[in-house]
């Protein structure tokens, strides 16, 4: 990455928003991880979060994705689902994540992340979710539901509100 430079970086990543940003945070971390890690990503979170660019989410993808360390990344299509969705009804990206690591059983963390987002990203839309179309609407007690399939009586839904 420091060989290629930030200009060549943003190059190759010029489709995704933010993309200068995000390319100066590339090589400012890359330095980072050369100069304070030895060269290599560390596993800890608390380390993650002192490299350019790096907040929880991100680690805790790294954390996933790269060390297979169970971990439950909250972008905004799963803070707007576990709201909407009563899964994990909290206002705080860090409050969603602690029900949703207390609630999901461990086998399934490290898909459940990614079915959270596309199932936000493609299904539980903001603006007007397909409810018609949802495989999960006998589970969903949301109001902003649109089919008339009932939800169905299921306790692990009925998580409290960490205070
Ligand atoms: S039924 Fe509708 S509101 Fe409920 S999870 Fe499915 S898409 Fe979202």
């Amino acid at each position: 990455m420091l060989e290629l430079g930030e200009t060549k970086v943003g190059e190759y990543i010029k489709t995704i928003g933010l993309w200068r940003n995000k390319a100066k945070n590339v090589i400012a971390l890359s330095q980072m991880l050369v100069d304070d890690f030895d060269s290599i990503v560390p596993e800890a979170r608390e380390e993650l979060v002192k490299l350019p660019g790096v907040g929880r989410k991100t680690a805790n993808v790294v954390m996933s994705m790269a060390f297979g360390i169970p971990t439950m990344a909250i972008d905004t299509h799963i803070l707007r689902i576990g709201m909407r969705m009563g899964l994990a009804p909290a206002k705080t990206p860090d409050d969603v994540e602690a029900i949703l690591m207390r609630i999901i059983p461990e086998e399934f963390l490290y898909h459940a992340h990614h079915w959270l987002i596309l199932h936000g990203r493609y299904m539980c839309v903001a603006r007007k979710p397909k409810c018609e179309a949802c495989i999960i609407a006998d589970l969903c007690k949301s109001k902003e539901k649109t089919c008339d399939v009932p939800a169905a009586i299921v306790p692990i839904l009925d998580q409290e509100i960490p205070t």
